[in-house]
């Protein structure tokens, strides 16, 4: 028999303790004759009577990798239970998980209680049934979650190597095409390297707590295969203060390493401990904690072979301008263990050929970006960093000391000053970093044209609010929205390029494009596009603290247009946006990256093209298919080529 809950209000939705549970309403089932409250996350309608919720962790709807470690936890919210009874597939958590101890603990007095099982893994492939029955008061309160258990058949792929543009939506590439390579009569005169690719996807980007995502949850969704939350990686958020104590999941490093002895490598222009790097080898609530970041890659279980980027100030100790909270001198430690240590593009240079592993980091912050570091070299805007290597640099030197491995590998390449660059609105230095970014996916294409069993996956992590309204030519003393030229006077871009190194002459010319922002905080637009040194849009209001306006300096002409801020005040930047944001991939597994893709499919596609089987012995799945269930959009099998036929 069973009873169902009226399905919560929309306004019951907004109550702030619910932050990370699953929102949907369900239907309560009975399990004994005793008053019944199905709870899955649900707010309900009658949430005075009904105060009890039930989370579990991993979410509902997972899939899971057969074989691969996570920490399970339920949590119980509302009132301390008397009793949490969790079965799975209808046996006790206790002999499902046999030889792991579950810890039961209450959290907040008198108000929670939550059971945590570490380091657990489920083996026979299936859906998985978790049902939970919490009793308060002697009422119990039940709610079931389902997981999907997913094997992985033989995969075809030795190598991958994942490129992540931060930031790049649809227009960054549009635009970075179009500066680059040129376009006439409405054909391009070229193309990109990530545009020729067998297959392209979309990606859809939200986390489990909130529709738009940052940086950490969603390369977190990448890397293990699971949703997370705005600034955590590797882990699911649970309701204690403690960072690093939130249950686990396993990443695509640690898999790699552990099942598969395979190599693996970072590379980024952002600090190296910055959220899409630290989400391949990391485990955190916090993002912000870079220093426990960079000591956490000397781990084992997921120390990169290859890690080049910026932030060196994560590894030093305080006596040498360093930020590491427990004053350890990391470099040190990593050159201990066997890596090769570059601090410039000089030093670079000057490692062995030999070396398999290898720690660059040069800068003590984000690496400059392309325009500052390789065009106009300002000083004002180096320092003492005149001797910065480029991504495609970095990302051939991982190539060469990877590859070294017989057992292949796996590498994350991030362009991660793309999104910087848009946070403030430049997009033009942001454009020149995606082209630094292009070039680099070009040193990992000719890798594959001689090692054809690498899979090439492109994609971003999210998108920004960027547009590309038109062109735009100040004439006839018109400036800012004024030349804006639309539709029919949105005549082509007047970029030159005879470097033939994929960058234009100059980005200063007749015709440019008009960009347009879909939020901003307040600013002056004059059309400005390039400035000597980068640049934020606003500054703070000295009138009231904590707020921002326009900086004019922004509209060195002193005739810019004031756009009112479309985010609060409080903001200072432009903001990522919800949108889709593509997949390429070329190689052995390539057809996982088509049609539309939920963002924890990316992992899977890995993980499918490379066979990992964590069950094997060997790590290779000795499996035809995969079996258990599948990933990807189930109601729309055909948009995935590997559906077609189950
Ligand atoms: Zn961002």
């Amino acid at each position: 028999m069973s009873q169902s809950v009226p399905a919560p209000t929309p306004s019951s939705f907004n109550s702030g303790s619910t932050r990370g549970f699953a929102r949907r309403a369900v239907l309560g089932t009975a399990v004994t004759a005793s008053a019944i409250v199905a709870t899955h996350g649900v707010p309900e309608a009658s949430a005075q009577s009904v105060p009890v919720v039930i989370k579990a962790l991993p979410i509902d709807r997972t899939n899971i990798l057969a074989g691969s470690r996570f920490d399970f936890r339920v949590e119980v919210a509302g009132a301390q239970p008397d009793r949490v009874e969790i079965t799975l597939n209808g046996q006790d958590a206790d002999i499902f998980f046999r030889g792991t101890n579950a810890i039961r603990t209450n959290e907040v007095t008198g108000k929670s209680g939550e059971v945590t099982y570490r380091n657990v893994t489920i083996a026979n492939a299936g859906p998985v049934s978790v049902q939970i029955i919490a009793t308060v008061a002697g009422r119990a309160y039940v709610d079931t979650f389902t997981w999907t258990v997913l094997r992985m058949g033989a995969g075809q792929a030795r190598n991958v190597i994942l490129f992540i543009s931060d930031g790049m939506g649809y227009p960054t590439i549009t635009a970075t095409r179009i500066v680059s390579r040129g376009i006439t009569e409405g054909k391009y005169d070229g193309f990109l390297n990530m545009d020729r690719m067998e297959y392209r996807g979309t990606v859809t980007t939200s986390g489990y707590d909130a529709l738009v995502t940052d940086s950490a949850n969603s390369a977190s969704a990448y890397a293990t295969g699971h949703k997370s939350v705005v600034n955590a990686m590797g882990v699911y958020e649970d309701n204690t203060k403690d960072p690093t104590d939130d249950p686990q999941v396993e990443n695509i490093i640690e898999l790699a390493k552990r099942t598969r002895r395979m190599a693996t490598g970072l590379v980024s222009t952002a600090d190296i401990t910055d959220a899409t790097p630290a989400a391949f080898a990391a485990h955190t609530r916090r993002r912000s904690e870079q220093a426990f970041v960079a000591s956490t890659y000397l781990e084992d279980r997921h120390r990169p072979d290859v890690l080049m980027g910026g932030g060196s100030r994560w590894f030093l100790p305080k006596a040498q301008q360093g930020a590491s909270t427990d004053d350890r001198d990391l470099v040190a430690e990593f050159r201990a263990a066997g890596y090769a240590v570059a601090a410039t593009r000089t030093e670079l240079r000057a490692t062995p050929g030999s070396a398999t592993k290898l720690l660059g980091l040069f800068h003590t912050g984000n690496m400059s970006v392309w325009y500052d570091r390789e065009e106009t070299k300002n000083p004002n805007v180096l320092g003492k960093f005149t001797d910065q290597p480029s991504l495609p640099e970095m990302t051939g030197r991982a190539i060469d000391a990877l590859s070294k491995n017989p057992n292949g590998f796996f590498l994350m390449v991030e362009a991660g000053l793309v999104d910087k660059q848009l946070h403030p609105m430049d997009w033009v230095r942001a454009v020149y970093d995606n082209i630094e970014f292009d070039n680099a996916i070009g040193v990992a294409r000719r890798f594959q044209e001689k090692n054809p069993d690498t899979l090439i996956i492109v994609t971003a992590d999210h998108s920004h609010a960027m547009s590309i309204t038109g062109t735009y030519t100040p004439y006839e003393g018109k400036l800012g929205p004024d030349a804006v030229g639309t539709y029919a006077e949105s005549v082509f871009p007047t970029f030159t390029r005879k470097r033939g190194d994929g960058f234009p002459d100059s980005p200063m010319t007749k015709t440019t494009l008009a960009v347009g922002w879909a939020n901003h905080p307040e600013y002056y637009d004059d059309g400005t596009t390039v400035w000597a040194e980068p640049l934020g849009p606003s500054i703070e209001d000295p009138r009231v603290k904590g707020t921002y306006i326009g900086d004019p300096k922004r509209a060195p002409s002193g005739k810019g247009v004031l756009m009112p801020r479309t985010v609060p005040a409080s903001g200072n930047s432009e903001t990522h946006t919800a949108d889709d944001v593509p997949v390429m991939a070329s190689g052995p597994g390539s057809e996982f990256f088509n049609g539309l893709v939920d963002n924890t499919d990316l992992f899977w596609g890995i993980v499918a093209s490379l066979g990992i089987d964590p069950l094997s012995p060997n790590g290779r799945s000795p499996m035809g298919k995969i079996t258990g269930g599948r990933f990807g959009d189930p109601a729309n099998p055909a948009s995935r080529p590997h559906f077609a036929k189950p």
